[in-house]
């Protein structure tokens, strides 16, 4: 059987940990070539060779950027053309919680500009250059390879439900990349690049764990959720699965909710 991604090239923000770790694994183990990128070049280092260890038949590489620099942002897409000739998958995953993200009076100027600055800028300049690169892409009729490309936006539950725990920094951040995506997978439809955005519910991930420390935190948010548990970072990589392959070829700008029921919510099961 051949993978879904076979021939193809991704390129993963965040790559070193939690969702984009696992959208790695999982790409590649869908014959996709992966470039790893992360502001922590350890971490991405470390996850590129899980990545070799476990699809030898792949090229993975791991790559330093931080989103939120424009210049950057383009080295890390020139790198995944250099190493692979074309780009098909550009997965905009990257994204920060800070501890000191709050509500309106208390959330300081500079905890809003950097949220905004790496979860919402960071996916605009992945937007931009993965347009750019997709463009260019050379048909490949022999290998049934359509030009074009597929472009994942990391948003969340939060840019669709209103939690009274805030973070209005990251939630106004995330709801933002919902309405950007949406606008670009418009302008950019006729040229066949397809532009999703991905919701995650609450996660079993570093993000939100190292956030969630006790107990009491935890069950304050288990209580409100249709399952009964936070998810885990492989459910989210399979959904960007979908959207990265042709299984997802007539999705474009959609909000593509991966919560466990979360925001269909009203009254949780008992
Ligand atoms: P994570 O903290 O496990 O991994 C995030 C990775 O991004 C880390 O390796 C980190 O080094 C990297 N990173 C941080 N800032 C960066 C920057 N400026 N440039 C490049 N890389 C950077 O987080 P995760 O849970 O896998 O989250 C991934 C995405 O999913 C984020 O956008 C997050 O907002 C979103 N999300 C997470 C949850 C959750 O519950 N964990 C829920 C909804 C949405």
């Amino acid at each position: 059987m051949p993978g879904r991604l076979q021939h193809k090239s991704a390129l993963i923000t965040g790559a070193g940990s939690g969702i984009g770790l696992e959208s790695a694994l999982l790409f590649a183990a869908e014959g996709a070539h992966v470039l790893l990128v992360d502001v922590n070049l350890a971490a991405a280092e470390r996850a590129a060779r899980l990545v070799a260890e476990r699809s030898p038949g792949v090229q993975a590489a791991a790559f330093k950027a931080d989103v939120s620099k424009e210049a950057e942002v383009k080295a890390a897409v020139d790198q995944a053309v250099a190493l692979f000739g074309r780009l098909d998958v550009m997965f905009n995953n990257a994204g920060i919680m800070h501890p000191a993200d709050d509500n309106a009076l208390n959330t300081e100027e500079r905890i809003w500009d950097l949220t905004m600055a790496v979860n919402l800028k960071g996916v605009w300049w992945g937007c931009k250059y993965a347009i750019l690169a997709m463009r260019a892409n050379p048909t490949d009729a022999a290998r049934g390879l359509h030009t074009g490309g597929s472009i994942i936006n990391t948003a969340s539950f939060v840019a669709i439900m209103g939690a009274a725990t805030p973070q209005l920094a990251y939630t106004a951040s995330k709801g933002a990349v919902l309405a950007m995506t949406r606008e670009l997978a418009m302008v950019h439809a006729r040229e066949g690049i397809r532009l999703n955005s991905i919701c995650p519910g609450p996660l079993k991930t570093p993000l939100l764990m190292d956030f969630l420390n006790t107990e009491e935190k935890r069950e304050r948010r288990l209580v409100h959720l249709p399952m009964g548990r936070f998810g885990e970072a492989i459910e989210i990589a399979k959904g960007a699965l979908f959207l990265a392959s042709d299984d997802s070829s007539y999705m474009t700008g959609t909000d593509f909710k991966v919560d466990g029921g979360l925001t269909s919510c009203y009254v949780t099961p008992q």
